[in-house]
């Protein structure tokens, strides 16, 4: 499949424009083109594609390289480290794409071309009119040298257009099989708007080759560029490459993926407590699965279990139930020091400020029931503040105001008198076990759970009563009664 040359060992690379934050799909890029690298011994080149000066920003590309480090990744050649074939921001390459652009043109496999927008869209009309697929009309082909020069001279706008063989082109996409494309059909692309000004398509075949790429790792909805990339590297005596397109990311309607539907970059993702390990497992199942079906993969499993000729060709189908449950192994699995030490940029954020050690009673309390660390601000907030809460939430099914209070006294005058090293689960049961032989199970446990917890659902009220401690727990109650009370008086 590889078909290289002896000695010639795999080069891929990751090309992103660095025009908005890192996306989830791009980072499905990323692992791919990087195990595909790791799994051969080869580099993964990390290159950044910014000739799009406006719409390109530093702050982008920092999420770029920020994003794939949190995802445990790395690359051996980039922005930010030198490499054989520096620099890999393409906006400090402008020299390169100016040499190969003038070699086109002396060659006249390239020409400036002068139509104006109004006349390309007259064009247009004209062929949808006549039933033809529109494609550029090729009216400046033969504007003579002279003439070209004269008008640019003069300050007339114009782009660079690559003079397409009228041909079909076909390749074998490692996933895709036999792949056949019509390229009469593009017409001839705007390969530059100016001669310093290449556009995405020249520039990327250009950097590929110099920069001795051996396989092109990226999304399906980059297919029909490849077509235009074949000619253009024909066109310049390049080496051809291989090719992967890994499948679209789909809605669960199947639609494409969108940021209406689904969080959409990585820095989402970290921000709602997702871990690296659960997103990094989640990608590549997104069109790739283990021959066993197992679904929780480690990084190291992956990297000896993945095959990309075993890459589906279908749209992978993005299920957020599946990434919060492997988010949710991927928590149970840490230790309490390692879950509270994740946790920390949450409390941060809330302004929760208590001791580790207290932090570490709730953490096992709840790390259980957590698909997201940010879930436990949520489920384990209770335990650093009591929220307000309504005095009905402390009556049991249809008990009333008064036997709700009398059961909070009863619970209460126990727990007072429990010495404060008997405030463990085991024996605040057990002291509780006399109201509950005389009211019922659900009349006793119900207000003191909604009591020490402020909330509807929680862990049992024993653990809460423990990690609380007495006099944290003394104090809520008696909130609870003051508050039963104003519905009683
Ligand atoms: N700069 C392109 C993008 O961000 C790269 C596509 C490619 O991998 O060739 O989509």
């Amino acid at each position: 499949m590889t078909a290289l040359k002896e000695g010639e060992s795999v080069r891929v690379r990751f090309a992103p424009s660095p025009t908005g934050f890192f996306h989830i799909g791009s980072a499905r890029t990323v692992l791919f083109n990087w195990i595909f690298a790791r799994q051969r011994g080869g580099s993964f080149i990390l290159r950044i594609e910014d000739t799009d000066s406006e719409r390109s920003k530093p702050e982008y590309e920092e999420d770029i390289l920020a994003g794939i480090r949190w995802l445990g990744l790395d690359w051996d050649e980039g922005p930010d480290k030198s490499g054989p074939f520096s620099p890999y921001r393409q906006s400090e390459r402008r020299e390169f794409y100016k040499k190969y652009l003038e070699k086109l043109l002396e060659e006249k496999k390239a020409y400036f071309c002068f139509c104006s927008k109004e006349q390309l869209e007259i064009d247009r009309q004209n062929m949808l009119a006549q039933g033809i697929p529109p494609k550029y009309a090729g009216r400046c082909r033969n504007v003579p040298e002279k003439e070209s020069e004269e008008r640019r001279k003069r300050g007339d706008s114009s782009v660079i257009r690559f003079a397409s063989p009228e041909t079909e082109i076909e390749f074998n996409d490692i996933v895709r099989g036999k792949v056949k494309f019509d390229v009469s059909l593009a017409g001839d692309i705007i390969i530059a708007k100016g001669i310093d000004e290449p556009l995405y398509n020249f520039a990327a075949t250009v950097d590929d080759e110099m920069m001795n790429i051996t396989h092109v790792i990226r999304g399906e909805e980059h297919l029909s560029n490849t077509p235009k990339q074949i000619i253009l590297q024909e066109a310049l005596g390049f080496r051809p490459l291989k090719y992967a397109h890994i499948p679209l990311i789909l809605n669960p309607d199947r639609t494409k993926m969108s940021k209406r539907y689904l969080e959409s970059s990585v820095r989402d993702y970290r921000e709602q407590g997702y871990l690296p390990e659960a997103v990094a497992n989640f990608l590549v199942l997104l069109g790739w699965h283990p021959k066993d079906d197992r679904e929780i993969l480690s990084l190291e499993e992956i990297l000896s279990g993945f095959d990309i000729k075993r890459v589906q060709k279908a749209g992978a189908i993005f299920n957020i139930e599946k990434l919060n449950w492997l988010n949710s192994q991927v928590i149970k699995n840490k230790n309490v020091s390692e879950t509270l030490d994740l946790l920390r940029p949450f409390l941060k954020e809330k302004n929760i400020s208590v001791g580790d050690d207290f932090v570490k009673k709730v953490i096992t309390a709840e790390k259980e029931r957590l698909k997201t660390l940010r879930d436990f601000l949520e489920l384990a907030g209770f335990f650093f503040e009591l929220p307000d809460y309504e005095p009905k939430l402390l009556i049991w099914k249809d008990n009333s105001s008064s036997a709700t209070k009398t059961s909070l006294r009863e619970s209460e005058k126990i727990l007072n008198v429990l010495p404060e090293e008997n405030f463990i689960k085991e024996k605040i049961a057990a002291a509780l076990q006399q109201p509950i032989e005389k009211m019922g199970r659900g009349a006793v446990l119900w207000p003191l759970r909604a009591a020490v917890s402020g909330k509807k659902a929680s862990p049992d009220p024993f653990e809460i009563i423990e990690i609380l401690g007495k006099k944290e727990t003394a104090r809520r109650l008696e909130k609870a009664i003051e508050k039963i009370n104003s519905v009683i008086a």
